[in-house]
């Protein structure tokens, strides 16, 4: 794994290496405790759905930019809602010799994701999307019963090769977040690629030029990590790009009003605690870790959301 911690050497690493993992630390620990844990046997078919605004609902999301600022939420009330759970992946493919112990929680062999996901579907969970999450958020609209969000980081080939045939299996939708510096690099989607996910019914997503870390960020910075690759992803797919990931899960709050001011209306992070002040540009994840069984992951899923 590759982190890019230090500016002055990450454009140079991201321009040599083909295996770039996104984050810093396995982030579900904290909050699941040990990810080789095994669960009560009986977890696997209890209902984890946040209870209120279940129901299947047959109208599309309205475009969070067409929602009028009098009648979304203040952070309280969004805060105060139910939390619907959001995985994170990363590279879905078989472990190698090679792979550390740490990066092992960033890649899922190919049975075991097939296995989380068909959990997943048989346990009744039903996809949703950022634009659903952010109407639901703002304004209490409905969300399908069981409703989980899927998230791919970092543009790994593997997201499009092996995800994603398995995920249409049960017709489920996911956010890919990408790092366009990799567009088209050995290991990595191509630009068509991302393309057909997004023309597919997916949403795609920004998470930097190379993956700096934000809180970093100065003048031009503002510029190459987020505007250029924005416009890139939004030239690609033909629509706007409303959602930002932040790399490594890292954020401060400086960075908000600089993301709405470059047209986000939402970003995630990752396990840690939401910014009461700005909840919906600190939406919580956790990593999917290539150690889960089915039933690791659906008592994190409860314990963590
Ligand atoms: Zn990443």
């Amino acid at each position: 794994m590759i982190l890019f911690r230090t500016p002055l050497f990450a454009a140079a690493l991201a321009a040599s290496t083909f295996l770039t993992a996104c984050e810093t630390k396995p982030a579900t620990a904290t909050e699941v405790g040990s990810p080789t844990a095994e669960p009560a046997a009986d977890s696997a078919a209890a209902p984890v759905a946040p209870s209120a605004a279940t129901e299947a609902s047959t109208t599309p999301a309205p475009d969070p930019n067409s929602i009028p600022a009098g009648s979304i939420a203040d952070a309280a009330t969004i805060t105060a809602r139910p939390q619907v759970p959001i995985l994170c992946y990363h590279q879905i493919r078989d472990w190698r010799a090679k792979d550390s112990k740490g990066a092992k929680d960033y890649i899922v062999p190919v049975q075991k994701f097939r296995d989380q996901i068909k959990m997943l579907a048989d346990s009744g969970y039903h996809t949703v999307l950022p634009d659903q999450l952010h109407a639901y958020l703002t304004t209490g609209a409905k969300l399908p019963s069981k409703p989980i969000m899927l998230t791919f980081d970092d543009t790994d080939l593997d997201q499009f090769t092996v995800a994603r045939p398995t995920l249409e299996k049960y017709g489920f939708k996911a956010v890919y977040f990408i790092m366009t510096v990799s567009l088209g690099r050995p290991n990595y989607m191509s630009k068509a690629q991302v393309k057909q996910l997004s023309d597919e019914g997916n949403v795609i997503g920004s998470h930097t030029w190379d993956h700096h870390n934000v809180k970093k960020y100065q003048g031009q910075d503002w510029v190459t990590q987020i505007e250029k690759p924005t416009k890139t992803l939004e030239e690609i797919t033909g629509k706007k790009i409303n959602y930002f990931a932040f790399p490594f899960g890292l954020w401060n709050q400086q960075a908000i009003p600089e993301l709405k001011k470059r047209g986000f209306v939402g970003a995630y992070i990752l396990a840690e605690k939401r910014d009461p002040i700005d909840p919906l540009f600190t939406i919580r994840r956790i990593i999917a870790s290539g150690y889960w069984t089915p039933r690791t992951l659906h008592n994190s899923i409860v314990q963590s959301f």
